[in-house]
């Protein structure tokens, strides 16, 4: 597999100041997704899988976004205006494009890539986290798995709730592909016929070092196991292949 983790920063570039925010506002979820990058670390070792994550806060370009998008600089994230992100110039708005979001699009595409000119197919998974109170209400969903258009993979996962490890788990929440959060697994897994999926973990729950590695193990079978099912559900039986199309894909 190869994980990315487009949020793992919280990090602004010092030519942009502080963005007009206060320090406690760049430590928060808004600049970031608290915890992810430790779960994605955590996940790379476990599986010995690539991981691709952003050095920059998603306030300065948010890489889970194409450029087209106006959240991918946002003026205004929850309830607080972003100073720094209002009438950007075009210039200033394709540097932060050409500085930020086109390294990390090219690295992830070309570890991908690499991989499957050695014939594999990973799976593309990308890890984010979710803050427990938003505009004022608490949210009760703890693991989030998120898919587009393909669902293979978040199916494979949500089969058996056995995994869950106790916690609650759902299905394309608690925001799914309508927000537009699908850009990553859409551009680089399901464009490329690859197994994807989007998973989200509550912040508190990565933040507490009593349940982290809880949810790295939950995760870690959900993983596992959703992998199987995929590939099971996905694998052709061998009568179907023609024998070049078998030849062509034998590893040498
Ligand atoms: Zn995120």
């Amino acid at each position: 597999m190869v994980l990315a983790c487009e949020h793992a920063s919280n990090h602004v570039p010092r030519s942009l100041g502080d963005l007009g925010l206060s320090p406690a506002v760049l430590e928060s979820h808004v600049a970031w997704d608290p915890g992810a990058r430790d779960l994605a670390v955590a996940l790379s070792e476990r599986f010995d899988a690539p991981l691709v994550a952003s050095k920059v806060s998603r306030l300065v370009y948010d890489c889970n976004r194409p450029p087209d998008a106006p959240s991918a600089i946002p003026e205004r994230s929850e309830i607080y205006d972003i100073p720094g992100n209002s009438g950007l110039s075009p210039a200033e708005i394709q540097a932060r494009h050409a500085q930020v979001y086109l390294p990390f699009r090219d690295m992830l595409a070309s570890v991908i890539s690499r991989k499957m000119e050695n014939h594999l197919r990973p799976a593309l998974i990308t890890i984010h986290s979710f803050t427990p109170v938003f505009y004022g209400e608490r949210r009760s969903v703890e693991i989030g798995i998120l898919h587009g258009t393909d669902s293979r993979l978040a199916d494979g996962m949500l089969k058996d709730p056995a995994r869950f490890g106790g916690f609650n788990v759902l299905r394309n929440a608690p925001y799914g592909p309508q927000d537009g959060v699908a850009h990553t697994i859409d551009v680089h897994g399901r464009d490329n016929g690859l197994l994807n999926v989007m998973i989200e973990v509550r912040n508190d729950l990565l933040t507490d070092r009593d349940i982290f590695p809880e949810i790295v193990e939950a995760l870690a079978g959900m993983i596992s196991g959703g992998l199987d099912f995929a590939r099971q559900d996905a694998a052709p039986a061998l009568n179907d292949i023609p024998l070049r199309d078998m030849e062509a894909s034998c590893p040498k």
